[in-house]
């Protein structure tokens, strides 16, 4: 038989986890399906539903800082988000479909790990980094680095993800999110791919942050490329070396949702129109 907790105080809910392994229920569209499926239940499911301090969005100085527990639809609506990280609702708005994105949590989309995840690229792209908390005190960790192989995450099996803390969109940048699928909803990227672009006041690459979905075992930051970017101005040669230099950085598989060639193909294409905003 299966113990639900579902406490009402943050310290409540990681005593819980300090007590023994518990299996942490957001919105349950991940772990729903998982259930449903034939596999064992857990000996203890904590529920995050009543944790108020985890559905908040601040938007404090130059940092977003937006609560685990957050679901696709409130980021989608929230002004803070829409102005500091307008890649992170582009994303959030190509989850599922409405009735996924009203339930699903940002939390729970990152934990989960998937591959083919819509948010970590653009969170990547902007070097966010998540909060983790636990009964022994708090840390922050990359987001990049959240991510140890596939569905395989730094988080400490009495540890919770409290929120996400994304750096906001400088004045003169710009981000972009674009998910290649079969269709518009319900649909699981074949590629997806992230970008923020910030220029200097002579308009050459201050910062470019480039991050993929779908193309490797986990979300894939092209760090070479971000570095080789800087100090370049944002033309047509520019461009086409991004293009030939992230396809090159790719190792996609061949899968049922589409083939490596096609894959490595479009993320050329995505990079290229990123860099020339097209
Ligand atoms: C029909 C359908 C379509 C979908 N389409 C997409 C899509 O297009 N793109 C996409 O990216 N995803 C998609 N998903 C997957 C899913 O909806 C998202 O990943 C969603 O954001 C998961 O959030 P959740 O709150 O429902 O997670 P849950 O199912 O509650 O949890 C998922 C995992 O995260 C853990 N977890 C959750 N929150 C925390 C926390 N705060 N701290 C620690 N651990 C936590 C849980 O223990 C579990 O292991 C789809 C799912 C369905 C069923």
């Amino acid at each position: 038989m299966t113990t639900f907790l579902a406490p009402a105080a943050l310290e409540e809910a990681l005593s819980a986890l300090a007590q023994g392994p518990a299996e942490v229920l957001a919105g349950g569209t991940d772990l729903w399906p998982k259930w449903s499926s034939g596999q064992p239940k857990p000996a203890r499911v904590l529920s995050l539903h009543r944790l108020a301090a985890l559905r908040r969005i601040e938007l404090e100085g130059g940092a977003l800082r937006i609560g685990a527990a957050c679901t696709h639809s409130e980021l989608a609506r929230s002004p803070e988000v829409r102005r500091a990280c307008p890649a992170l609702v582009e994303a959030a708005l190509t989850v599922g479909a409405i009735q996924i994105q009203n339930q699903g949590t940002i939390g729970g989309n990152l934990v989960n790990a998937s591959p083919a995840a819509d948010l970590p690229p653009p969170l990547v792209a902007a070097a966010a980094e998540v909060e983790l908390r636990s009964a022994r005190g708090v840390r922050r960790l990359p987001l990049a680095a959240f991510y140890l192989g596939y569905r395989k995450t730094a988080l400490a099996p009495d540890e919770l993800l409290t929120a996400i803390h994304v750096p906001a969109l400088p004045a003169g940048a710009r981000e972009r999110f674009r998910k290649v699928g079969t269709r518009r909803a319900q649909s699981i990227a074949k590629v997806a791919v992230a970008g923020r672009l910030e220029l200097a006041p002579d308009g050459t690459i201050a910062r470019a942050g480039l991050a993929l979905g779908s193309v490797g075992p986990t979300v894939v930051r092209l760090e070479a490329l971000e570095r080789e970017l800087r100090g370049r101005a944002p033309d047509a040669e520019t461009a086409r070396d991004a293009e030939a230099r992230a396809r090159a950085a790719v190792q996609p598989i061949d899968d049922l949702r589409s083939s490596a060639d096609y894959r490595r193909h479009v993320v050329g294409r995505l990079v290229r129109s990123f860099l020339l905003d097209l």
